[in-house]
């Protein structure tokens, strides 16, 4: 059992899980406030930061996938290391830790204090043919896989003759009505519709959003009732107070009019839930997220603290409330953490959370978004300019590429090549780590099969293939990717999914 983190030295040692919103301010903050006083490891298993509320516009092809990703090894201070690989073994009391690294080396190492920000994986509930057919959306494999997926529909939309076939390729069905389901709704439809009159389909592609309550429901009502009405005006079949009641292999069912959608895509965005790392700590837990108090540390285990939406945290605007899963949140508990372990590690005051809403943005395509910052009510153009803005300003880095592709994408039609280098199996809906691509190579888990994913043909999706399922098909796509050899083109499937 390496400790490839070992430091001879006697400073002391803080690991930091997750490399997000919330474990990136906190090494950042922590390495301002003390340098090489401490040895600062930081286990992820990307390396790169990804700034996630742009992923739909990976998905819909208005930019590259290394816009949203900044190199850690870029944005961090060096004294900051990065392990790469996955926790899979925390022991708050003995302070230890245990991760799985890429080749599938186990490590073991110390800590001195810990920094819990493991983020959260997608909540798959007990909806029948959901883990099978449905894709979820939280990393680049995923967006790059859905990008090809839709483009692939389309194409083969535009080749055929039946019409209820068509009808279902060029149909794609959204649950959930957050910030996921609705930004990549917004996004998805203008990509699609563009793409179906450049493939010379005469429909219009269709989109439907279903979310159990209303539209951006936690957010302001002005964000909440732009969204809705502009995606309705274009064309959206927004079903509010509506779910999904069973996922086949031609379509889903809907649960209040008992309506059969037929359609090839579906696109699991229903929340989210805390990463299962913490679920076996042993401590206390309100909706898998670890109970922290105001300071961030966790009650019991002074050494330990938790942010972002791995952590319960109390919110001082909302009594006997913990704060929402949100970015922003995330971003300042992970600021927060870093000082905090400073004043700890230095016998000083620590801080507790309190935050001011600055307000959000809302991005819906196009010229289209709401905002409200400081309160100031935008929609439209001004909307859309504040948003931009306020992404490139959150961005730790890769912001004059970013614009740069903005710009491109305002000038230049889309770039609709597809590449299949993501296969269906690699991107697996119930999984602990959709930041990587599931190829059983070493991620995620030591307990997992090492033909996992190759094995799942039940779990085949829209659009993917029985031959895309066998191990050789998918290391055949993973080795494209390196080699830039063509990869396997996935075929249909005959009938449906
Ligand atoms: C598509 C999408 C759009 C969004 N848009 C917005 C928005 O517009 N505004 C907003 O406020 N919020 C938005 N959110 C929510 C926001 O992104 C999250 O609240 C935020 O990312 C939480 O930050 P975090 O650091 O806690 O977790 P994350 O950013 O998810 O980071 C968690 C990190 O932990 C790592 N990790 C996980 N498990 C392990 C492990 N076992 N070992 C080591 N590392 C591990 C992951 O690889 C990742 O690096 C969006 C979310 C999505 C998915």
């Amino acid at each position: 059992m390496p400790d490839m983190t070992s430091h001879s030295s006697p400073r002391p040692k803080v690991v930091i899980v997750g490399g997000g919103f919330a474990g990136f301010q906190s090494a950042r903050s922590l390495a301002r406030q003390m340098g090489d006083e401490v040895d600062i490891v930081l286990v992820s298993p990307t390396n790169y930061f990804l700034y996630l509320p742009l992923l739909p516009e990976v998905a819909a092809g208005i930019l590259e996938p290394r816009r949203i990703s900044v190199a850690l090894a870029a944005a961090l201070p060096p004294c900051v290391r990065h392990a790469p690989g996955e926790v899979d073994e925390l022991d708050l009391d003995a302070q230890t830790i245990g991760w799985l690294d890429p080749e599938g080396v186990h490590h073991e190492s110390r800590w001195d204090r810990l920094v819990v920000a493991a983020g959260s994986v997608h909540k798959v509930l007990p909806v029948p043919g959901v883990t099978q057919y449905a894709q979820g959306f939280r990393g680049v494999p995923e967006a790059l896989y859905l990008r090809d997926h839709l483009i692939r529909q389309v194409e083969l939309a535009a080749m055929c003759e039946d019409p209820e076939e068509r009808a279902a390729r060029l149909t794609t069905v959204v649950v959930g009505g957050g910030y996921t389901g609705t930004e990549v709704t917004a996004q998805g439809y203008l990509f699609t519709k563009e793409l179906a009159a450049s493939r010379g389909l005469p429909e219009t592609p269709r989109w439907v959003l279903v979310s159990r309550g209303e539209i951006l429901a936690g957010l302001a009502g002005h964000l909440s009732e732009t969204a809705d009405r502009v995606l309705r005006e274009r064309g959206v079949d927004v079903r509010t107070h509506e779910e999904v009641e069973e996922a086949t292999g031609d379509g889903v069912r809907l649960s209040s009019s008992g309506e059969h959608v037929p359609t090839r895509t579906l696109l699991w965005c229903v929340g989210v839930r805390p990463d299962p790392l913490i679920d076996d700590l042993g401590v206390e837990v309100d909706q898998g997220r670890l109970v922290v108090d105001t300071r961030l540390r966790v009650p019991g285990h002074p050494n330990v603290f938790a942010c972002g939406d791995a952590a319960a945290v109390p919110d001082r605007a909302r009594p006997g409330q913990y704060t929402a899963m949100t970015a922003q949140h995330a971003e300042r508990q992970g600021k927060l953490a870093g000082r905090n372990v400073a004043a700890s590690l230095r016998g000083g005051r620590m801080r507790t959370y309190k935050h001011r809403d600055l307000g959000f943005v809302v991005d819906l395509g196009g010229f289209d978004a709401a905002a409200n910052p400081l309160g100031i009510r935008l929609t439209g153009k001004p909307a859309h300019v504040v948003a931009r803005g306020y992404h490139l300003m959150a961005m730790p880095g890769n912001r004059v590429r970013t614009a740069v592709d903005w710009l491109m994408d305002a000038l230049l039609p889309r770039q609709t090549a597809q590449l299949g280098l993501v296969r269906s199996p690699a991107v697996p809906l119930d999984s602990a780590s959709p930041e990587v691509p599931q190829h059983g190579l070493g991620f995620p888990h030591r307990s997992a099969p090492p033909d996992q994913s190759a094995t799942s043909s039940g779990r085949e999706r829209p659009g993917g293939s029985a031959e895309a399922a066998s191990p050789s098909a998918d290391a055949a796509g993973a080795s494209a990717e390196v080699s830039g050899e063509d990869p396997v083109e996935e075929s249909p499937r005959s009938g449906a999914r």
